[in-house]
């Protein structure tokens, strides 16, 4: 294993988040409620040739897992191209390679994307119910997103992770349905804490559902034992059946439970700044760096100072909490 980009408190940077575009044909009502704000001039928008130069020095700096997410990230166009691009550094310490998408687009996309060298995607799914799942995500596509998670499956974008936001008054009831879906089609299913990280800012502590909550309510149906693998930079607290049926179980809970002691993740918008945290309220150009003609070991220069102000934990918790101007969908879940 490389040595690690350290920050300020000691924590391994080895996880980043690459946001594609700020752009989404979902309106899920905990992220763009009202559709998106106005977008940064596409002249902004990095390259595939400067998001691969990023990530192939974060990579020579110790990072091993790089998620390709939104927005929709499936938005941008040609994304097989920039797959391909990335999918070599797993020759450079580079260990997974992820997309986290709405699956809207994976039944004609997943095997191209696999073919290109994705290893497995992360589909969001907020409710098996038709009507819900319109009212949260804004759109009739409930079908849609079942043929893209069968697609990726099919393909081989394997482990899947499935998300859901659970949020009082919409779909905490389903909670038991979705851990029936992870035991009939094998895949790991995991429960988050509504954030207040929603362009509508109309995230409430009441709508919450808290990880505990979630663990009791698929115990009402579910016997769980704890998974057995260490925790280290997980955001998920993960959990086996019992009866040894296959699927996962994997709750993450930043509100109740914050996990940033062990937070190894950096991310980067889609307009090329880095954010140390999701809930930071200052970002850092990078984009600026890399087309300002730096030098391999000046762009380098930056990231490790950047990196080392990174915040020691989120503030939901304290009285000045402020939500950060930008939203879910521009920092790139
Ligand atoms: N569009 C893609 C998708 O929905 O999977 C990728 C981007 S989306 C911002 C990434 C993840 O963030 C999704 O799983 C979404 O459910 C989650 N998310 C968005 N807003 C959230 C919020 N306010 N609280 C908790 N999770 C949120
Ligand atoms: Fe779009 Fe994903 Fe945000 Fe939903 S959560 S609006 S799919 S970016």
């Amino acid at each position: 294993m490389k040595d690690a980009l350290t920050d300020s408190y000691g924590r391994a940077i080895r996880d980043l988040r690459v946001s594609l575009t700020d752009r989404c044909n979902f309106r899920c009502f905990y992220c763009l409620p009202h559709g998106e704000p106005p977008m940064s001039p596409k002249s902004q928008t990095l390259s595939y040739e400067e998001i691969e130069r990023a990530c192939e020095i974060f990579v020579s700096l110790g990072v091993e897992k790089i998620r390709l997410t939104g927005g929709e990230p499936m938005l941008r166009r040609d994304l097989d191209v920039l797959v391909g691009k990335l999918a070599p550094l797993k020759a450079q310490g580079l260990r997974d390679l992820a997309l986290t998408t709405n699956g809207y687009f994976l039944p004609d996309q997943a095997q191209t994307l696999k073919d290109a060298g994705l290893d497995r995607v992360t589909v969001s799914l907020d409710s098996l119910r038709r009507e819900t799942f319109d009212r949260m995500t804004g759109v009739d596509a409930l079908d849609k997103v079942l043929k893209g998670i069968a697609a990726a499956k099919l393909a081989g974008l394997t482990p899947i992770k499935i998300n859901a936001v659970v949020v009082r008054g919409y779909n905490e009831g389903e909670v038991a349905d979705f851990a029936a879906f992870a035991r009939e089609h094998g895949v790991m299913m995991r429960f988050i804490e509504f954030m207040p990280l929603d362009s509508g800012h109309d995230w409430s502590r009441d709508a919450v559902v808290s990880g505990r909550e979630i663990r009791e309510r698929i115990e009402e149906r579910f016997a769980l034992v704890p998974a057995r693998v260490r925790r280290g930079a997980e955001t998920s607290s993960r959990w086996l059946f019992a009866d040894g049926a296959p699927g996962e179980i994997g709750i993450i809970a930043p509100v109740t439970e914050a996990f940033c002691g062990a937070c190894s993740r950096i991310r980067l918008t889609a307009d090329g700044q880095i954010r140390t945290c999701l809930f930071s309220t200052v970002e850092h150009s990078l984009r600026d760096v890399l087309r300002g003609n730096s030098s391999r070991a000046e762009v380098i220069e930056y990231i490790e100072g950047v990196v080392l102000k990174k915040e020691p934990r989120h503030f939901i918790d304290d009285p000045g909490f402020r939500q950060p101007a930008r939203t879910m969908s521009f920092i790139g879940g």
